[in-house]
């Protein structure tokens, strides 16, 4: 378990990289830091790996205060978003290296570098250098370095991010399945909201050196706790789009909407609706945001649809098959919406 409380981190220079951040990561939790460039998640990583002094704020991992130790004394593993193998080392060395630091026997740590290469499929490589393999088998290796020594946690800077899109994919699902199976606890970095939904079991939302939310895939896609969190995270963007209240409705974009309790005219709202969350309508309905189908994009088994009116966008995603024609009037139904007031989340 990890448990980080009060973490600053203020840069010379003054930037605030970290401002308060208080998390507890569970044991045997992967667990995904997600967010914009520059909002603090790689400061945040290396801090808890000892690699950056906190300005205030301690860190205790399984219940060890740990917030003084140097690196080489917390027990973690860190694998970096290039790898950081040794090139003049082969396979083997590279895996065994943190256990010959640590003084394990030759022989042992040979024995131990050999059983990780065969889990993670390396076998065949070991007398290989690094620059003779490919971006995903140094990753492996990279992996592979990290588990040979058992550590506490792990701690990933972007792993995924030097691999094309396809192999990205296959060491997602390679990545999940091995941390299921050594049920480390593991934090990891990524600025990719599709890889945190897939990954995680819980992910918290960075801006600015804060967590703006932490829950799990479902809770922070189902319900964005800030209109920030909620144009991040979505393969497509949500419709957030301006709202008021009057006499008990809600109006926005041209469609008159059923407004939660506890609204005041004159409040500033947003109305959100996942594309996902939006059905077309051929026909008029007031409840609905009318536009001509300005764009029309193809997303495989279904299509995304741009209504435009009067300088408004609203998307739907509709089924393969379903699509309306460029230029057709249509009216864009939402099914499940969420309605915040200043930026938050108002509870339905
Ligand atoms: P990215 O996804 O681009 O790697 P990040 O979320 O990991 O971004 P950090 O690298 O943690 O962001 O940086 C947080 C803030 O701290 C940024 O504004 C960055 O410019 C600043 N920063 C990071 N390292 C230093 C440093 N050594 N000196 C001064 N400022 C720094």
């Amino acid at each position: 378990m990890i448990s980080l409380h009060g973490l600053t981190k203020v840069f010379p220079g003054g930037v605030r990289a970290l401002d308060g951040i208080d998390l507890t990561i569970g044991d045997g939790e992967f667990f995904a830091l997600l967010g914009p460039s520059g909002c603090g998640k790689t400061t945040l990583l290396r801090t808890i790996a000892g690699l950056e002094t906190a300005g205030s704020g301690t860190i205790s991992i399984n219940q060890r205060d740990v917030t003084c130790l140097p690196p080489g004394r917390r027990n973690v593993a860190m694998v970096f978003q290039d790898y950081a193998l040794f090139p003049h080392m082969d396979v083997t060395e590279n895996i065994a290296y943190p256990l010959r630091i640590r003084k394990v026997p030759r022989a042992e740590r040979l024995a131990k570098a050999a059983d990780v290469a065969r889990r993670l499929s390396l076998s065949e490589l070991l007398r290989r250098r690094p620059a003779q393999l490919s971006g995903g088998q140094q990753q492996r290796v990279a992996l592979a370095r990290a588990i040979a020594c058992h550590p506490t946690a792990f701690l990933f800077d972007e792993p995924l991010s030097n691999l094309d899109a396809r192999l990205r994919l296959e060491a997602r699902t390679f990545l999940k399945r091995l941390q299921r199976e050594l049920a480390v606890t593991t934090v990891f970095v990524t600025h990719d909201q599709a890889e945190a939904l897939a990954l995680a079991d819980r992910i918290a939302v960075m801006s600015r050196g804060r967590m703006i939310q932490v829950g799990t895939p479902a809770e922070v896609f189902q319900r964005p706790a800030t209109t920030f969190v909620a144009s991040f995270i979505g393969s497509t963007p949500m419709n957030l789009l301006p709202a008021r209240a009057a006499g008990g409705s809600l109006y926005a974009a041209g469609a008159v909407l059923p407004a939660p309790a506890g609204l005041t005219d004159g409040d500033d709202l947003v109305y959100g609706v996942r594309p996902e969350y939006m059905d077309l309508s051929p026909t008029e309905r007031p409840d609905a945001f009318p536009g001509t189908v300005s764009v029309l994009e193809n997303l495989g088994t279904s299509t995304l649809v741009t209504l435009e009116e009067g300088g408004t966008f609203v998307q739907a995603v509709v089924d393969e098959g379903d699509e309306p024609r460029l230029g057709d009037h249509a009216w864009a139904v939402p099914r499940r919406a969420l309605v915040y007031r200043d930026g938050e989340l108002l509870a339905p």
